[in-house]
């Protein structure tokens, strides 16, 4: 019991990482699995929101944030994983090279003044020339609408990044 109230009394106005604790709001389990109970306490972080957390999370820097943290940080992974041999990121990506004089992305100017489409998804290279741009353009896109966009899209979809043991006020 000397321990519940030190951990009590020790947790309200400390900052862990993003969290700040505000007050503690009782004793109840840890997670649905575990039934010992533990202090929980209302948190606030620094992107605003208020969440309810179990203190043991934050003394063990279990949990940083509201969750917010590990979208940013799956966000990172996200924009640095090779998936199925490709970079769903530079796929997804609009952003045109500074030397790139078409300002098109994956189309450069030859030196005979036609254009290059030139790209590389899932290991297969696609390259074709054009005289005119807006094929060039049209050729890329489909290019990237049937083969990068399933990819772009599967990837996606399947990594959602889920904060675990807190609990959201609305
Ligand atoms: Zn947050």
């Amino acid at each position: 019991m000397t321990f519940m109230r030190n951990t009590r009394k020790c947790l309200v106005g400390k900052v862990f990482y993003d969290l700040t604790v505000l007050e503690y709001i009782g004793s109840k389990p840890a997670t649905s699995t575990n039934p010992r109970k533990r202090p929980w306490y209302k948190c606030q972080c620094v992107c605003g929101k208020i969440i309810e957390i179990c203190g043991k999370y934050l003394t063990c820097n279990h949990t940083k944030s509201c969750g917010c943290r590990k979208i940013i940080v799956a966000d990172k992974q996200i924009n640095s994983t090779l998936y199925k041999g490709t970079r769903p990121c530079l796929l997804k990506s609009t952003k045109v090279r500074g030397d790139n004089i078409t300002q098109e992305r994956n189309i450069c100017l030859t030196r005979d003044g036609g254009f290059d489409v030139s790209m590389t998804i899932q290991g297969k290279r696609f390259r074709k020339y054009f005289v005119n741009i807006n094929e060039a353009i049209i050729f890329r896109d489909n290019i990237k609408e049937k083969y990068a966009k399933p990819i772009i899209e599967e990837y996606y979809n399947n990594i959602l990044p889920s904060p675990t043991c807190i609990k959201t006020i609305q």
